[in-house]
């Protein structure tokens, strides 16, 4: 015959098996409430956990009816509720032995009574924390306490289901650790992994956006680290709160994942794009500092954007970095011809780097002159590549690479350091000088750190600011969404430099920018000047240009001037400089010594003060 003790100990080793196999809880509570009335036929098992709210949730009840365990889940613990909840609250064993007239079941009296439960013994079941996380109850059919063997059952048992839900908790904890962001609470880069494989395996329509934070490092430099981290929670949050269809996952650094459920289209893309650009802002505060949040956005859709985890991940990665270039704050979707600019330009950015460390990135000048005497009244500083075969390669050539804002910033570092080198030498033999233009991208302005660069550099060869002309594009200065821009661009004209807004026309300004966007000089683009005397409408906008910039005071500079007519044209509209082919090719800093020296306007002031002086 088999004793009692070895009954239990059977069903001891039985459910540490359960546990031990990995089972889920739920399957080991039931198999333990199935073993318990085995060996007491008498009772009916429960057992219920407590949620982190301090309410009941039914975890195991094999013999009482759903909806019993319906009626109880969610209920809050107290004083008074029923053998389980007074349990729990009481941190301790409660024995009703008749239902019917103990006051703890007054208000859940109805819901036991029809089932014919007339007692209940719960036992509070605590974790290796000595917390109490869940009851174990017996219920009886008659008006009873329980036995001795039943007793040392719920003895056994109350001690498994504690081993069982310690297991279960470690569990989740590496569950959370393996697919949980820590600072954020979001899914990370393996469970984003996960839900992108399972998406595409339903190949059912959706699409992926790729967020970075803009400016993040300047944050975190100019404010702390612990706001950059409270930017990035607060940003986390936003995008999960965003809407119902969209999960976002934290990918590491200040980027972030987006799968977009049901998505069909282009537009539903960027709905949800545009959703969620609107969504993170919003001011941050901390102590007395405050930031708005801007995201930076790359889509791509499943299926004509790509099929695979790859390459989908790949082409919204391409869409970011692109948007980021051409488009901060914003949000563009992928397109193939990304692809392949990405590629060239890793092999140029490979090319530049090996310049840059072999010294081979040169500065070369092109005169920009008054049309009418065609003095030299300035230049403009133009990056060079001398080859390895020894052949100058014009910046055109290695443009795209400048897109690259590592790249970006040393080769303005080079050239910095060149043009207050060459202008010290101007200076210093007497030739005739005004001023230099210098372009800088979009990459110069992202450290945060272009007015410190120039002060130091121009100071070390101690060249007075006013020489410098900073070069802007102007999709750079006005149409990128990015607000570092125009801030450097405002501390650098109180610095005394001037500002020219480079290639107008071509990019988002509209001539009513320039009112909220101040610059000194404005260089109209080379396209215009092309089709001038050809085409009616370019001779209007140059002619309105001209009449505009005249009004605000500004300096206009014709670029790309081929031939004679063209800068007779000019004179007659209004415009009073231009550079260009007709005039003089760039030229290295010797040749441009030689131009200086023949044919610079022997004046140290700026052209318009110059003018105002001969008109006066
Ligand atoms: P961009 O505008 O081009 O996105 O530049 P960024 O300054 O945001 O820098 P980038 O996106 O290239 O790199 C992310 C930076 O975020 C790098 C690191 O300094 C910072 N960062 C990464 N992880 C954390 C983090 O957990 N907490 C904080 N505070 N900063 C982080
Ligand atoms: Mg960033």
């Amino acid at each position: 015959m088999v004793t009692d003790s070895a009954l239990l100990l059977r069903l001891q080793t039985e459910v540490l098996e359960a546990v031990a196999r990995g089972e889920p809880l739920v399957s080991v509570a039931d198999l333990l409430c199935r073993r318990a009335q085995e060996l007491a036929p008498e009772a009916i098992c429960s057992i219920l956990v407590v949620d982190d709210d301090c309410k009941l949730r039914p975890l195991a009840a094999p013999s009482l009816p759903l909806a019993f365990s319906s009626a109880i889940d969610g209920l809050a613990i107290g004083p008074k509720v029923g053998s389980c909840g007074t349990a729990v609250f009481r941190n301790e064993p409660v024995m009703v032995t008749d239902i019917a007239t103990d006051p703890l079941w007054d208000d859940f009296r109805a819901l036991a009574e029809p089932l014919g439960l007339r007692a209940c013994w719960s036992s509070p079941i605590r974790n290796s924390e000595n917390r109490v996380v869940a009851t174990f109850a017996f219920y009886y059919r008659s008006t009873r306490g329980p036995d001795e063997l039943e007793r040392s059952i719920v003895q056994t048992c109350v001690h498994l289901c504690s081993i069982a839900i310690d297991h279960e908790m470690v569990r989740e904890r590496n569950h959370r650790l393996a697919y949980y962001d820590a600072l954020t609470g979001l899914p990370n880069r393996g469970r984003f992994n996960e839900l992108l494989g399972r998406s595409i395996r339903l190949q059912e329509p959706f699409g992926l956006l790729l967020v970075d934070i803009d400016h993040l490092k300047m944050i975190n430099d100019t404010v702390g680290h612990v706001f950059g981290d409270l930017l990035i929670r607060t940003v986390a949050e936003r995008l999960a709160d965003c809407h119902p269809a969209l999960t976002a996952c934290r990918l590491g650094g200040d980027e972030f994942a987006v799968l977009v459920a049901d998505c069909h289209s282009e537009h539903a893309l960027r709905d949800a794009a545009t959703r969620m650009l609107n969504a993170v802002h919003g001011l941050i505060q901390m102590g007395d500092q405050t930031v708005d949040p801007h995201i930076t956005v790359g889509g791509a859709l499943y299926g004509p954007d790509g099929d695979t985890e790859a390459s989908l991940s790949q082409n919204a990665d391409f869409a970011l970095y692109h948007a980021k270039e051409t488009r901060r704050g914003g949000y563009i979707r992928f397109t193939p011809g990304m692809r392949t600019s990405m590629m060239e330009r890793a092999t140029m950015v490979r090319n530049v780097d090996q310049a840059l460390a072999e010294n081979r990135i040169l500065v070369h000048y092109q005169p920009i002159v008054k049309l009418d005497t065609a003095e030299i009244v300035g230049l403009e500083a133009l990056a060079r590549m001398r080859m390895p075969d020894g052949r100058i390669a014009s910046a055109g050539e290695f443009h795209a690479a400048l897109a690259d804002p590592r790249i970006a910033w040393q080769v303005t570092g080079q050239m910095l350091t060149q043009i207050a080198a060459d202008i010290r030498y101007w200076l210093d033999i007497g030739i005739p000088f005004q001023h230099v233009g210098i372009n800088v991208t979009s990459g110069d302005f992202q450290r945060g750190d272009l007015e410190q660069r120039i002060v130091e550099a121009f100071e070390k060869y101690d060249v007075p600011l006013r020489h410098i002309v900073l070069e802007v594009n102007e999709s750079v200065y006005m149409g990128g969404g990015d607000i570092m821009v125009p801030k450097a661009v405002s501390a650098l004209r109180q610095r005394g430099l001037l500002v020219a807004l480079d290639d107008f026309g071509t990019g988002f300004a509209s001539l009513t920018h320039l009112l909220s966007f101040p610059v000194d000089v404005i260089k109209i683009d080379k396209s215009f000047i092309d089709k001038l005397g050809t085409d009616r409408a370019s001779d209007v906008v140059v002619g309105s240009i001209i009449d505009i910039a005249r009004r605000l005071n500004m300096t206009l500079v014709a670029e790309g001037i081929e031939t004679a007519s063209q800068a007779i044209m000019l004179s007659e509209l209004g415009c009073t400089m231009g550079q260009g082919y007709l005039f003089a090719r760039p030229g290295s800093v010797a040749d441009t010594s030689h131009l200086l020296s023949m044919f610079a306007q022997r004046l140290d002031v700026m052209p318009e003060e110059d003018d105002e002086r001969r008109s006066a």
